[in-house]
């Protein structure tokens, strides 16, 4: 007899569904956590992201309603203001999680997991030890900020610590140009620092539409973002209360803060899992089959630690579908195609299915490309100068839409409606069917010719 039948190990996104999911189908189900339950998504991920999102975004807003008759609005923001809110709405979220997976009998426990057998646990917390027995275990520990190995990296911060910066620096430098680099160097800069994105390669955003990718370089640079492209830091010196950024095109530039965001690495060390036979990834990601089952019999993975796409609705999916395979006699493993996302840039990205470029290796010259390009009604008066895209990709021989991106306002709101119309196969003709919806950005999708 084990202490549990289903233990997991990291409280995220994917572990809390999963655990939930397995006590609703009758498993003594024990869970724990080292730092704060809710993971990166709720503590220091896309819930506080999104909300500094809100905030950075008032500054275009103010001066957008003057040309709707409005007065200039104050221009005085407070940081502290904004972090004490935000940190009271992720302790209330972070409440709520613990208290669900409570009313599921899902024992929490603080610790910190490592694995001793393939049923035995270690939990470590700052005044005790133990060990724990399980029939199946799940690890659910996600990912961290991975850094790379550039002198002087120790000044350089990550997503983690912007979340609970003490000021708002004056000067920010972003280094990458992937999802979070775009998120926070738009914050930044609608908060008012002086924002500089560096990026190595040729365009932001690699494996989105290069149109999509362009224009919101584009955008950004019309918000006032530095964006600079074929750049990188070779070096980071201190000096005095600034940075110093030794760049590889030989130049160099003085910051008050440098935020990595140089994608994310999962966390697997330390936790026993090579000693026991869980193979992992040359990067650390747990090999998983499609039911989430490791190389070893009775240990799972889900989300981030799997490589994958990192995002918390494909680890509350696989959460869910291992709970159903293991405690609910339900095979069933999570359907990958057509995973719409967004980017919650300046201004934000709504994609679904291929980017222009795949659809072309995979359709050839039977790829039919819809574009339009418009200026928001709200901007005719603001006169925000920002044109937003909307793109559509077409298979000429069945007429199946197979691509659908979107840049400028709602498109996170948006793409969501067009995802489902994707996945049940929609066609261009029912696109054209379907009446528009007027005034709206939205109605684009349905009168493109
Ligand atoms: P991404 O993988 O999206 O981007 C990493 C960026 O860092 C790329 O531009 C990459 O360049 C660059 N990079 C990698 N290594 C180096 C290096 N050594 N030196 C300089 N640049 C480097 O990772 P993020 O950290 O932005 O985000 C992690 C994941 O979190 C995302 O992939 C996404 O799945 C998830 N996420 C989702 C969000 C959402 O749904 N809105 C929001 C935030 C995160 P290159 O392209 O050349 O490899």
């Amino acid at each position: 007899m084990y202490d549990y039948d289903f233990f997991v190990i990291g409280a995220g996104s994917g572990g809390v569904r999963a655990s939930r999911m397995a006590a609703t189908y009758g498993a003594k189900v024990g869970l724990c956590e080292d730092y704060r339950v809710g993971g990166t998504c709720v503590i220091r991920g896309c819930v506080p992201k999104k909300l500094f999102v809100y905030a950075s975004e008032f500054s275009s807003h103010f001066r957008d309603a003057m040309g709707f008759g409005w007065s200039q609005a104050s221009h005085n923001f407070d940081w502290s203001t904004l972090i004490a809110n935000k940190d009271k709405e992720i302790d209330r979220l972070e409440g709520l999680y613990g208290q669900n997976l409570e009313n599921h009998n899902v024992e929490i426990i603080q610790a910190r997991g490592k694995l001793i057998d393939a049923h035995t646990i270690e939990l470590t917390s700052e005044n005790s030890t133990r060990k724990i027995t399980a029939d199946k275990i799940l690890i659910s520990t996600g990912a961290w900020p991975s850094m790379p190995n550039v002198p002087g990296i120790e000044h350089a911060i990550s997503s983690n610590e912007a979340f609970q910066l003490e000021k708002l620096p004056k000067r920010i430098t972003v280094v990458g140009g992937g999802y979070i680099a775009v998120e926070f160097a738009g914050i930044f800069n609608g908060l008012g620092a002086q924002t500089s994105l560096l990026y190595r390669g040729e365009e932001i955003l690699r494996g989105f539409d290069l149109e999509v990718r362009a224009k919101l370089r584009d955008e950004m640079i019309k918000k006032g973002v530095d964006v600079r492209i074929n750049t990188n830091v070779i070096g980071i010196i201190k000096n005095g209360d600034e940075y110093i950024l030794k760049l590889t095109d030989g130049n160099e530039m003085a910051t008050d803060l440098v935020m990595y965001a140089t994608g994310r690495k999962a966390n697997t060390a330390n936790m026993g899992l090579e000693d026991l036979g869980v193979k992992l990834k040359g990067n650390g990601e747990i090999i998983v089959d499609e039911y989430y089952k490791s190389s070893v019999d009775n240990i799972f993975a889900v989300g981030d630690v799997t490589g994958g796409m990192q995002l918390t609705p494909i680890a509350i999916k696989e959460g869910a579908a291992l709970a159903a395979t293991q405690f609910n006699d339900t095979p069933t493993f999570v359907n990958y195609d057509h995973i719409p996302t967004a980017i919650f840039s300046q201004p934000p990205i709504g994609t679904v299915g291929l980017s222009e470029e795949d659809a072309i290796e995979q359709y050839g010259d039977d790829l039919k490309v819809y574009r339009s390009e418009y200026k928001s009604m709200k901007f005719t008066l603001s006169g925000r100068d920002e044109r937003s895209l909307i793109k559509m990709l077409v298979d000429g021989k069945t007429d199946k839409v197979v691509g659908a991106h979107m840049i400028g306002p709602d498109s996170a709101e948006i793409i969501q409606g067009i995802a489902i119309a994707l996945k049940c196969g929609a066609t261009k003709a029912q696109f054209d069917d379907t009446v528009a919806v007027h005034p709206s950005s939205a109605e684009e999708f349905v009168l493109m010719k």
